[in-house]
């Protein structure tokens, strides 16, 4: 590991050009690690170039970012790197379908961080670390082996990074290199409190309003250890909403007394995408593989190219075959 942080390092110090993505629909790891690197390369007086399909969630725009977010096709076509930094990505086709396209035609090398499971170690140069709570950790360790320090847009790019992949450094995944991180973070003058404003406050009257109904209609499945929601298109357009608004509201399902299995389930262009989350033993990284997704032993997602109402069937067919459901 230290031997490829160290290449990644020198490459950085090589190159000029770099372009920097991460995976689409992306959360506060996968814009905190681009963040963080676009920062480390605009240090080093290098040219970051940052691609996401989906762009930064509304939830994350206050994120200070060096350079704009480049979205289409043809932009992307427009850049030549040198190098292409993929982040968070537990395979490269999680970078999108443009990416995914860009990846297979150019000639610049790819460097691959990441934390997943699985991850088939498709760059030429690969951190992945499947120990690491999030990728910004991994991040971290490029920039100290630059001897960059974590001040200002920096530091709180990787605080951002860390803190969601750990769900604010409380879930079994917070290492202690993660608190170091965020302890160094904090003593360049980072608020925790001022922070966590950012990321989550100012909750609109429909959002709000919206975690009301969806608390009122959770389901329970397969003899009480699943509690999951359904969330069609329409629910959204109804309540003023968007996804990213209730996205966290998984965390709520697994705290339910004797559910292994929290699970969301909602409506996309091309059918339906889950999200799971697990306890302890419980591997819903394996049920969602089993249909074609990823990512860790507790928090796992899927898409399925399938209508709402039969996703929602062939995930609770899966989970019931991996659980030992007690028989009433
Ligand atoms: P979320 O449920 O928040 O979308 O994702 C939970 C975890 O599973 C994240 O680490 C995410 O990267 C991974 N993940 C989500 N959707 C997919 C998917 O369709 N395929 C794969 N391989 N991993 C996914
Ligand atoms: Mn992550």
């Amino acid at each position: 590991m230290p031997n490829v942080v160290s290449q990644i390092a020198a490459a950085i110090t090589a190159d000029k050009t770099f372009l920097l993505t991460a995976h689409i629909s992306p959360d506060g790891d996968a814009v905190g690690s681009i963040a963080a690197m676009a920062w480390l390369l605009i240090k080093l007086d290098k040219k970051p170039v940052i691609f996401l399909e989906s762009g930064v969630p509304s939830y994350l725009e206050w994120v200070e970012l060096p350079c704009e977010v480049l979205t289409t096709a043809d932009e992307l076509a427009a850049c030549q790197p040198n190098r292409i930094i993929v982040m968070d990505c537990g395979d490269s086709h999680r970078s999108g379908e443009i990416m995914t396209e860009f990846l297979a035609q150019s000639d610049a090398p790819v460097i691959n961080i990441d934390h997943h499971l699985h991850n088939p170690m498709f760059g030429e140069l690969n951190l992945v670390d499947t120990n690491a709570s999030s990728t910004g950790e991994l991040v971290a360790g490029i920039i100290d082996q630059l001897d960059v320090s974590y001040d200002g847009f920096l530091g709180e790019s990787l605080y951002l990074a860390i803190s969601s992949d750990t769900g604010r450094f409380a879930f079994n995944n917070t290492t202690a290199r993660a608190h170091e991180i965020a302890a160094q973070v904090i003593s360049t003058g980072l608020k925790p409190g001022d922070f966590n404003e950012k990321l989550d406050s100012d909750w609109s009257i429909n959002k709000i309003k919206l975690w009301a109904e969806l608390f009122a209609n959770i389901e329970i499945a397969l003899n009480g250890k699943v509690a999951y929601l359904t969330l069609p298109k329409a629910l959204f357009e109804r309540t003023g909403t968007e996804y990213s608004d209730i996205e966290s509201i998984i965390n709520y399902l697994r705290k339910i007394e004797n559910v292994d299995v929290a699970m969301t389930v909602r409506e996309t262009e091309s059918g339906s995408k889950a999200s799971l989350r697990s306890h302890g033993a419980v591997d819903v990284q394996k049920m969602a593989a089993s249909l074609g997704g990823g990512g860790h032993k507790n928090a796992a997602g899927i898409s399925l190219e399938l209508p709402l109402e039969e996703a929602v069937e062939a995930l609770l067919a899966t989970i019931a075959q991996n659980l030992v459901l007690n028989e009433a």
